[in-house]
């Protein structure tokens, strides 16, 4: 089982599905296959899956205890969803055993306290509802849940996120709007504090509103960093948005400003879609900065 420690702090990966995902030119527009000349390590099977030519893939969430806080970062894509949006066709009406597995980690959907959706895309809010006699229902029924105030706005606004994407019109009414509606929603800013040692960290550019959450205990640290960056591919070239990045310069400067104060100061970082093992710390290295992955506690 995944699992790794900050400080007293307990991080397990919960996955939903780990499989080979978008071509990197698809997904980066500035891509150059140099990158995998420079930097052979991505080329690893457990990065890239040479067969397809495709990025390898994950859909997980982050399964955070502190203290007697059982704490979901991110709900991935959710089953029986409908999404007709070609690109997302490997998110459209999954039956995937997420729920089996989290019960793996001995969490029951009602012994989760804390949901939060660190933006509102398709793969980061999916299990916040689940179907229930043909109504979507929150999932984790005692949780609160926790977005952005700025995130929600965001999508609030005909001229926001709906414009920008409108594939993220459904998956507001299936997966946002049910948990909204049963009072369970709260809004977090930058720099709140939501519980002792987590804390919240905007993150600007690939949403308007997307939010990091930072974690400090016992002298370490660790952010689940939602996705500033996709894959270890944009560590090596932090420049490269991929083509979902709302905010183009936002989502550079973010990206290196993380990288930089990651790298400053060794804290553990918990991607959202990269490949095994799935968090890593990272040395600066040239113009940007090299991936370290973590070595897990078995
Ligand atoms: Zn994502």
């Amino acid at each position: 089982m995944w699992s790794t420690r900050i400080g007293a702090m307990q991080v397990q990966r919960v996955e939903e599905m780990l499989t080979p995902g978008f071509l990197p030119s698809f997904l980066f527009p500035d891509y150059d296959p140099a990158v995998l000349v420079e930097h052979p390590e991505l080329a690893a099977p457990e990065f890239f899956h040479a067969a397809t030519g495709r990025l390898m893939s994950s859909m997980q969430t982050w399964l955070l205890r502190t203290g007697d806080q059982v704490v979901i970062v991110d709900t991935g894509c959710g089953n029986d969803k409908i999404r007709t949006n070609e690109a997302f066709s490997r998110f459209h009406q999954l039956q995937l055993p997420y729920l089996e597995r989290l019960a793996a980690c001995g969490v029951r959907p009602e012994d989760v306290t804390m949901v939060i959706n660190t933006h509102l895309h398709v793969d980061h809010v999916g299990w916040n509802t689940r179907l229930s006699d043909g109504k979507w229902v929150p999932t984790f029924p005692n949780a609160r849940y926790l977005f952005g105030r700025h995130e929600l706005e965001h999508w609030r606004d005909p001229e926001g996120g709906p414009r920008l994407h409108p594939w993220g019109i459904p998956v507001i009414i299936d997966s946002v709007d049910p948990v909204i509606e049963a009072g369970l929603v709260d809004l977090i800013d930058d720099g709140d504090t939501i519980l002792p040692g987590v804390s919240v960290r905007a993150v600007p550019g690939h949403t308007a509103g997307q939010l990091a959450i930072c974690l400090a205990s016992e002298g370490a640290s660790g952010i689940f960093t939602a996705d500033v960056f996709h894959q270890p591919m944009q560590i090596a070239r932090p420049d490269w948005n991929s083509c979902f990045c709302e905010v183009p310069t936002a989502a550079i400067n973010t990206r290196k400003r993380l990288l930089a104060d990651a790298a400053d100061t060794g804290a553990v970082l918990f991607p959202s879609h990269t490949g095994a093992p799935h968090a890593g710390r990272v040395a600066r290295a040239g113009a940007g900065f090299r991936f370290l992955p973590l070595d897990l506690e078995r």
